[in-house]
């Protein structure tokens, strides 16, 4: 199956029974069964079946399968945020005196993650970009972890997934990476070495900017050396689905993360979609970021404009796309509060991947917490505009900044 066929019939088919098109909303909590007997069965893994939602449920289970399919994975776990997931896809292997090794200019909620699992004995060290030449000097005994994302919300670095897993992988270190920005319709990250994917699937995957929700994908590959990653032991006889069994019999089901049928049911309905949309708003940014080369007093930044140094790397991990997001510069807060607020179509908005046009100063807003040092390894100065380029016409979209600019 290609990609758009594969949205629509990968890892789903009509419901047995009942030959619903798309898995209803199974919105209870519990799942009777016939007998004490039964039940047993179905708590011990021994018996297919539901028994509570938080462990499991019919629509949670149809879009982790159908996400699961498009990555190519072993296993998918769906959980309540994309923060959640980040959460539970690191946890699932820490332990206190473990270290992580992560770009600084990541998403600013996972920044701050970081921080929080200091008081854990968990140590992150930062480089500043995502290239093996970086990590490599930090790597020791501790490291569990590499993380990275793909396209970096909203600093727009590639890292070049080859070069950083083959590193990773030649220090028994699994590479986990968000792919959130990126999305499976640019690229399927277990291709390029990666280990572990998160989305938030709050984003392109959902599409339309109406739930938030979370997902963890495993390659299955990854070799876990059970003396590095004590707590997989007892999930070695799982084979290549240790890392999946352990999150799902551990920290995700014990912590609660789970994701409501209802929002799961709205991403699979998005999913659908993905490949038009990110066709269209891939095209969009481009069309855009291109406009703005055009515009004086205006610097931007997109990945797979040739004057980026990061085109080559879309060329060879994004098919030549860059994604749905462009930054750029105003010239200073004044002017780039200005030119928000002159917009007539694009909303200003804390989100990215809706199918309408968001915009947002990071510095005064998501960013408005990190420090002068977190915001500018993060791409964020203080005449930073970021861009969630939607489906809209790209003419309507290149006016709406052509009339706010010639105002500014
Ligand atoms: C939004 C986002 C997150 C967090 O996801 P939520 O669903 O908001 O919890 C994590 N990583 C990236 C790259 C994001 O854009």
């Amino acid at each position: 199956m290609k990609f758009n066929t594969s949205l629509l019939h990968g890892g789903f088919s009509p419901e047995k029974g009942t030959g619903a098109t798309l898995t209803p909303i199974y919105q209870v909590s519990a799942f009777a069964q016939d007998s004490a007997e039964q039940l047993e069965k179905v708590f011990n893994n021994k018996a297919p079946g539901f028994a509570y939602t938080r462990i499991s449920n019919p629509t949670v289970a149809a879009f982790e399968n159908r996400i699961n399919a498009l990555e190519k994975g072993v296993g998918a776990v769906a959980c309540s945020s994309g923060m959640a997931a980040v959460t539970m896809s690191l946890l699932n292997i820490l332990q206190q005196g473990d270290e992580v090794i992560a770009a600084a200019g990541l998403f600013g909620g996972t920044i701050d993650l970081f921080g929080d699992l200091m008081a854990f004995g968990i140590k992150t060290r930062f480089v500043e970009h995502v290239t093996a030449e970086e990590i490599e000097p930090l790597i020791n005994d501790k490291t569990k972890a590499v993380f990275a994302e793909l396209i970096g919300n909203p600093n727009l670095e590639v890292a070049d997934l080859e070069e950083v897993s083959a590193l990773a992988h030649s220090h028994g270190v699994p590479l986990i990476i968000d792919a959130t920005t990126a999305t499976p319709y640019l690229i399927h990250p277990f291709d390029f070495g990666a280990d572990i994917v998160v989305h938030s699937s709050s984003k392109y995957i959902n599409g339309g900017g109406n739930s938030i929700s979370g997902i963890i994908i495993d390659s299955g590959s990854f070799k876990w050396n059970c003396e590095r990653y004590a707590g997989l032991a007892e999930y070695k006889k799982f084979g290549k689905f240790a890392y999946i069994a352990k999150l799902r019999n551990g920290i995700w089901r014990n912590v609660g993360g789970c994701l409501a049928p209802m929002n799961a049911f709205m991403n699979s309905v998005g999913l659908e979609t993905m490949g038009l949309r990110m066709e269209r708003s891939c095209s969009n940014a481009l069309a855009l970021a291109k406009f703005f080369e055009s515009c004086e007093g205006i610097e931007v930044n997109y990945p797979a404009l040739e004057s980026s140094p990061f085109y080559p790397l879309c060329k060879k991990q994004l098919k030549g796309m860059g994604g749905a997001i462009v930054t750029i510069r105003a010239g200073s807060k004044e002017r780039a509060f200005k030119l928000i607020n002159g917009l007539k179509l694009a909303v200003n908005a804390t989100n990215i991947g809706d199918v309408r046009t968001l915009v947002i100063h990071p510095a005064s807003t998501i960013y408005t917490h990190s420090s002068e040092k977190q915001q500018l390894s993060a791409g964020v100065y203080g005449d930073t505009i970021r861009i969630s380029v939607g489906i809209e016409d790209a003419e309507d979209l290149i006016q709406d900044f052509k009339q706010s600019i010639e105002n500014i």
